[in-house]
């Protein structure tokens, strides 16, 4: 289906943790996260904690382990690996890094899944330390979305990436998300568009309040095996509509005394 484009956020959509906060703990600096969690952005923060791991001995090897014990639900697994073979783009808008998205994709073996990863760049610097910055470059005017932290703003990226494919026919999304990061983007989207937020997370919460602020389909999932599930779902439910409209497109290309037939009702109800 080259027709659909499916959005995924990463952190409890993907993987079933927050992988901030899983190498954080794995390694033993939850203390000092929490204690540094109110005095800067999540963005700052995770670099700064990457610096900390360093000065304490922690290596990029550390901090590869723990990534690789990360639990994602095997459903998640399947479901990905079903639609890119079913040929959905698949893209992932996440406000983690692509340090640690890239490692646990590969590990997982579903990084070619992905036409696309947005999220905040991070590297390892000559020293060895792992470098996170920020997706939006703060030393530049900042987007002026008030729903979004100043690092990103996951709206902006779905207009640029509906803007990038309007030229290609009937594109649509399903968008798949947990956090309050993941509200933006769902107003983003359009009426031919769907939704998949996760049951009593944040963006459900907040897509509950009124509902019709948002213009998708909303369909909750919980876990990973009603993702697949709901998923597995829309995609056919959008493949079955576009060849249904392939058919009467084509039905009526070649029989034009088909649109005639159509007043037939009406002619009826007449001599009725
Ligand atoms: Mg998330
Ligand atoms: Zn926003």
């Amino acid at each position: 289906m080259a027709s659909i484009v499916v959005v995924f956020d990463f952190d409890k959509t993907i993987i079933e943790c927050d992988s901030d906060n899983w190498v954080v703990d794995e390694l033993g600096f939850n203390d000092l996260f929490n204690q540094l969690f109110p005095t800067m952005p999540l963005n700052y923060l995770m670099d700064r904690m990457m610096m900390e791991l360093h000065s304490n001995g922690k290596t990029i090897e550390d901090i590869v382990q723990v990534l690789k014990m990360i639990p994602i639900h095997p459903r998640t697994i399947h479901a990905i690996k079903a639609a890119n073979a079913l040929g959905c783009d698949l893209r992932i808008v996440s406000d983690a890094n692509t340090f640690f998205i890239e490692t646990i994709l590969k590990h997982f073996g579903i990084r070619e899944c992905f036409s696309e990863i947005n999220t905040n760049p991070g590297y390892v610097d000559e020293e060895g330390r792992l470098r996170i910055l920020p997706f939006y470059d703060l030393n530049k005017p900042p987007h002026t979305c008030n729903l979004c932290p100043p690092n990103m703003c996951k709206g902006l990226i779905i207009k640029r990436i509906q803007d990038s494919i309007s030229s290609e026919k009937n594109k649509r999304f399903i968008y798949l998300g947990d956090g309050s990061g993941d509200y933006c983007p769902s107003l983003s989207l359009k009426e031919k568009d769907f939704v998949m937020p996760r049951k009593n997370f944040p963006v459900w919460d907040l897509i509950c309040k009124d509902p019709s602020l948002v213009k998708a389909k909303i369909y909750e999932w919980s876990d990973g095996e009603e993702q697949e599930r709901v998923l597995h779902q829309l995609i056919n439910k959008i493949s079955m509509e576009e060849s249904a409209q392939f058919i009467s497109t084509e039905f009526n290309m070649h029989t034009p005394s088909f649109s005639a037939h159509e007043t037939l009702p009406k002619a009826l109800h007449v001599l009725l």
